[in-house]
């Protein structure tokens, strides 16, 4: 057999002066872009020995090498647009920062800063107490601690005040909401015996009362999050809990999951409970998340008693629960938000939930022109459609929305998809019967031109 001609092959140096392979440079490295042309050749020698075929040429072997270098920027952590219509998506890194959250971030985390000293006194200070104040003045609770997420701030709570102890939890709050975290394990991990009380669907406060006894460290209520029972059903509400907690003299505590700050009805969202109406209940300790409805980062929450706050903060458990200035800084401005209504709409989460139809329907509209004028193949359409908060909130609840649906075309719903994928950024959407459907509430008005040439060379 003859030797394949190797020497026929372009160099190395050839691909790494094309200006589409060089644009790679700036996000992945020098390094990784020859290490992706280095394995695009090794490949087609392999080929060339196995098939004795002859040299692919220059445009096939960058075709693929900007496939390799594509692959490897999509491994990394990157924007994506989302279509998807789930407000709070666990997947694509739920809430959205505010822009001063963003800002506050860069410039903290980019320089130095007084995270745990105290500028008055000259020395070492609290890292949790600036944004403490803020929670406490939101809250109506007098302690507010800040820890990684809602799960960390839950097992805080039940290491300092339950491990060797007994909790004391409805039988129809011992949920599991996903992502492997099942209430009754996380009860367990901390080394706290779980007493269930009451039946699936009724629990009163009679079964708590009677389930005390010398071990019981807290009565606990959670939160439903994903699921909702109808019917006959019967659970003790926050301050009946306070009440008998106080009375059996153990801590109420609540998980409250996605923690609304505010009353979300004036977004036109039935009733959740907020965090103040917990403590104004009575309630000792209340946990939650910051990156759900309260739309900030990923942290977990704690408000309530002074007192109690205090013994987590002694917790050496705390030192790897803490977060770091990034989160505060993040969170801080988010809270920021909340204390003039008029800045209440710089926190994404509500800007998309403020959105009217009409808008929705206006900018759908437009791109739906814009595809078509384009010549297009494909069947352009806006509909209505329904959004939904995510993040374990409200989980019956329909927002109603409005959709920009890609009809059908060649390679069907799940080709568009796939493709849509691999654009930069990708563009998730959902796929219903024959068509992707892109949810507008979702999609940033700014990202709409970006959408627009994204759909337009993928369809
Ligand atoms: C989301 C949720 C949690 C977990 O919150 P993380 O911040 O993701 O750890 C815990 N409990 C309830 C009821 C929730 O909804």
């Amino acid at each position: 057999m003859q030797t394949p001609h190797y020497g026929a092959l372009p160099a190395v140096h050839r691909f790494m002066d094309d200006v589409a392979v060089a644009a790679f440079e700036e996000p992945l490295g020098r390094t990784a872009v020859r290490t992706c042309v280095q394995e695009a050749l090794a490949e087609a020698r392999s080929a060339m020995a196995q098939r004795a075929c002859p040299p692919p040429n220059y445009a096939s072997l960058r075709g693929h090498v900007l496939g390799l270098l594509s692959q490897r920027e999509a491994s990394g952590l990157i924007g994506v647009i989302n279509g998807s219509g789930v407000l709070l998506h666990t997947n694509f890194g739920r809430a959205p920062l505010a822009k001063a959250a963003v800002d506050a971030v860069r410039d903290l985390g980019g320089a130095y800063n007084n995270l745990e000293y105290d500028l008055k006194r000259g020395e070492r200070g609290e890292r949790y107490d600036r944004v403490a104040s803020q929670l406490r003045e939101l809250s109506g609770a007098p302690g507010a601690l800040v820890v990684n997420n809602c799960a960390a701030a839950i097992l805080l709570v039940l290491d300092t005040f339950a491990r060797g102890r007994e909790v004391v939890v409805s039988r129809g709050q011992l949920i599991e909401i996903g992502g492997s975290f099942r209430l009754p394990d996380v009860l367990s991990r901390s080394g706290a015996t779980v007493v269930e009380v009451g039946t699936t669907n009724r629990t009163y406060a009679d079964d708590y009362r009677t389930a005390r006894t010398d071990r019981t460290a807290i009565f606990m209520r959670t939160h439903a999050s994903n699921f909702r029972m109808s019917g006959f059903t019967a659970q003790v509400g926050p301050g009946e809990l306070a009440a008998v907690a106080a009375e059996s003299a153990v801590i109420a505590f609540e998980d409250l999951g996605s923690g609304a700050l505010i009353d979300l009805s004036r977004f036109g969202l039935p009733h959740e409970p907020t965090v103040a109406e917990s403590i104004a209940a009575g309630l000792d300790l209340v946990a939650f998340s910051g990156d759900k409805l309260l739309g900030g980062p990923q942290c977990g929450i704690l408000c309530g008693r002074a007192d109690l706050v205090e013994r987590m903060k002694r917790n050496p458990l705390l030192r790897a629960l803490r977060v770091d200035k990034m989160t505060l800084a993040a969170l801080a401005a988010t809270l920021a938000c909340y204390c003039k209504p008029d800045r209440l709409l710089e926190i994404p989460l509500f800007a998309m939930l403020a959105e009217p139809e009409s808008s929705l329907r206006r900018r759908a509209q437009l791109l739906c022109a814009q595809l078509r004028a384009g010549g297009s193949a494909a069947e352009f359409e806006v509909r209505p459609t329904t959004s939904i908060t995510g993040g374990g909130a409200l989980p019956c609840v329909e927002i109603p929305s409005v959709a920009l649906c890609v009809g059908p075309q060649g390679s069907g719903p799940a080709g568009l998809a796939r493709k849509l994928r691999t654009t930069r950024p990708p563009v998730i959407g959902r796929i219903e019967e024959t068509r992707l459907v892109l949810d507008m509430r979702t999609i940033f008005p700014e990202q709409d031109g970006v959408l627009c040439d994204l759909l337009a060379g993928a369809v």
